[in-house]
């Protein structure tokens, strides 16, 4: 970057410039794992800020990276062409919470679950629940489109956010949407921004569609000998007219996996785990729970657990939420992909991975959210090996065709930041491709909003 630019970013931002090499460092990855250096790394404090530092961005002509707690999957916030990480990180506040007309309004450094703890003391419900919402912030939810265990039956973070203030490639201060429960005035920029991963606009404020905290819950386990007993049993899960608040299935090699890291006491043969949790009032609760043991039981489960209590279903959660840490046991490096397939062909794309495990000789630990279709694939590779690393990414390759012919999107989550470039048009054509760079043209004429991301052309090097 140019001398002359980073003493403007000095000026404007006095010691909210940083370019010493540690914490460049400290903004150089994600969840990935791959680093690219920023040149500088800036914290803004307001809208005003953000503004400036894009008006400078287009006069000094150096890319703009927006960062939240950068722990996304797909290289959404890795300064891949230099320049500068903007961190929202002392944009956190919930500006407010109004509890008549139920949504709140918030800065995007707030981190996801700060928000449903406020919310949920007013006895209201944020729902998008991504696993990282302990770390992740509000503003790479909305990037990113989060979703989350509870998405089956609540949405996804696109289903809460009612309206937007951004500032866009140009450093114009765009205020999208409504704070009503209802609006259709013009094209809805509002859903253009959302999911659009930091290259049309950084969201400095979100106005959040919140509901009625639930009054119950129940949590089920049910154990299965195999998939496709598991798959077979989400299907009729939603042919019995009952939804979930989550429905996550653990393949074979997810339950492995966990039972290396930490002994869980299961029936024998278990080869598959369906984790199923209701909530409403408390007799539709008791209701929905008895239905879905029925389910399970007609579809083959050895065993279906069940709690009602907070103790008793954290115990129940205990092998979903182990999956991640017991990854990271087996392999350094995970190719996370999160494909969605229509459900009905879940159990085809459990079978189809397993072939292709045993094909082209690489390990894939598979669990996610069934209930949406969405399956977390995890190729694990030791990242030393070159002719593994060849072979995982043909692997790669494979699902995402796969998964396109079944009917599927290669992204219900993480989008397409660096990871995915290479496989956009494969999904949606070249008029789409060209449809979607015609649109950043107009909201970032200069590019400088999030270069190289999405729509990258030659192939990402992954491993
Ligand atoms: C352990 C773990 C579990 C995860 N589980 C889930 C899950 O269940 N569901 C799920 O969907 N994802 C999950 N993720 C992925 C990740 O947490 C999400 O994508 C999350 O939304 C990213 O938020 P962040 O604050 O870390 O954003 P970052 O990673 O910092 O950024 C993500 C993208 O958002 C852009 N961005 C950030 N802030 C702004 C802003 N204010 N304006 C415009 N653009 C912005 C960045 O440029 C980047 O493109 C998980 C990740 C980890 C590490």
């Amino acid at each position: 970057m140019h001398a002359e630019a980073l003493s403007a970013l000095g000026n404007l931002f006095g010691d909210r410039l940083r370019t010493s090499l540690e914490t460049r460092i400290c903004y150089s990855f994600d969840a990935t794992g791959k680093k690219f250096l920023p040149d500088a790394v800036v914290y803004p404090v307001n809208a005003e800020d953000v503004r400036q530092t894009v008006l400078l961005a287009n006069f000094h002509r150096f890319p703009v990276v927006p960062r939240g707690a950068g722990s996304g999957f797909s290289g959404g916030s890795l300064p891949v062409q230099g320049g500068v990480v903007l961190s929202t990180e002392r944009m956190d506040r919930i500006i407010s919470i109004d509890t008549e007309n139920l949504y709140a309004v918030v800065e995007p450094g707030v981190v996801t679950e700060t928000l449903k703890l406020e919310a949920r003391k007013r006895g209201l419900f944020y729902p998008p629940d991504p696993a990282s919402l302990k770390f992740s912030t509000v503003g790479g939810n909305i990037a990113e489109c989060a979703g989350g265990m509870c998405a089956v039956k609540y949405g996804v973070t696109r289903d809460y956010v009612l309206g937007l203030e951004a500032v866009l490639g140009t450093g114009e201060l765009l205020r999208t949407g409504v704070a009503t429960a209802k609006g259709v005035v013009g094209y809805d920029l509002t859903r253009m921004i959302v999911g659009s991963e930091g290259t049309l606009g950084i969201v400095t404020r979100a106005t959040l569609r919140l509901i009625p905290l639930p009054e119950a819950a129940a949590t089920l386990l049910a154990l299965f000998h195999e998939n496709r007993r598991s798959a077979e049993t989400v299907n009729a899960i939603v042919a019995a007219r009952v939804t979930p608040s989550a429905m996550e299935l653990m393949d074979r090699t997810a339950i492995d996996c966990v039972q290396a890291l930490m002994p869980v006491q299961l029936p024998e043969g278990t080869g598959s785990a369906l984790l199923l949790e209701v909530d409403g009032a408390e007799g539709q609760v008791a209701r929905e729970a008895n239905l879905l043991t029925e389910v399970c039981h007609a579809h083959g489960a050895i065993e279906v657990r069940r709690a009602s209590d907070a103790p008793g279903r954290e115990e129940l959660w205990k092998l979903r939420r182990s999956i991640s840490p017991a990854l990271r046991r087996v392999a350094p490096v995970k190719l996370n992909e999160d494909i969605v397939v229509p459900r009905s062909r879940l159990a085809d794309m459990f079978a189809f991975l397993s072939d292709l495990s045993d094909r082209r000789n690489v390990r894939i630990v598979t669990f996610g959210h069934a209930g949406d279709g969405n399956i977390h694939v995890n190729i694990m590779v030791s990242g030393t090996d070159a002719d593994e690393a060849r072979r995982a990414e043909e692997a790669v390759a494979e699902v995402f065709h796969k998964t396109v012919e079944m009917g599927g999107t290669i992204s219900g989550e993480h989008g397409v930041g660096i990871s995915k470039a290479p496989f956009l048009e494969m999904e949606v054509g070249p008029l789409g491709v060209a449809v979607m760079k015609r649109l950043k043209a107009c909201f970032d004429p200069n590019g400088i909003l999030n270069p190289g991301k999405i729509f990258l052309d030659e192939a990402a090097v992954r491993v």
